[in-house]
């Protein structure tokens, strides 16, 4: 899958800005694709959640511009908007076009934070074993009893 490759390149380089930034965690990237680059939104955003998960870009969130082809035409002058396949002017029919718009592949921007990355097994994060719960509530009862003794001396 080509989107597989894409987002591992683009979560690269978010890694590498986040080193940069000293900060710990991804929270937001934000992408431009042209709609010539055959990058669909679909599979981007699946490759996302699976490449994400367990690095520090896991809570973070994709947003994607997706950029129409735009197109001028050497011939009548004119800028056109138009679908991902014809390849002619829309206003006077020549084939002779020149591609303005539609092949980016760029991020715009990314937002991080500091919030410390954990990587938490969902599986035992249930209930936290402390195995010194015990020993500290009976220091307590102990520290209690004592309070009282100390207070009807
Ligand atoms: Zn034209």
């Amino acid at each position: 899958m080509h989107e597989m490759s894409v987002m591992q390149s683009v979560l690269d380089a978010a890694f590498e800005a986040l080193e940069k930034s000293g900060e710990t965690r991804i929270t937001e990237i934000s992408l431009t694709i042209g709609e010539q680059t055959d990058i669909q939104e679909v599979p981007l955003n699946f490759a996302f959640e699976a490449l994400k998960a367990n690095t520090p870009a896991r809570d973070a969130r994709l947003k994607v511009e997706v950029l129409t082809t735009r197109s001028r035409c050497n011939e009548c002058g004119e800028d056109f908007d138009h679908d991902r396949f014809s390849m002619i002017c829309s206003i006077c029919g020549s084939t002779d076009i020149e591609l303005l718009q539609g092949r980016e592949l760029s991020i715009d921007g990314m937002n991080a934070d500091s919030e410390p990355f954990i990587v938490v097994d969902e599986a035992s994060a249930v209930e936290p074993f402390d195995p010194y719960a015990d020993i500290i509530a009976q220091a307590r009862a102990e520290a209690a009893m004592n309070a009282k003794k100390a207070n009807s001396s």
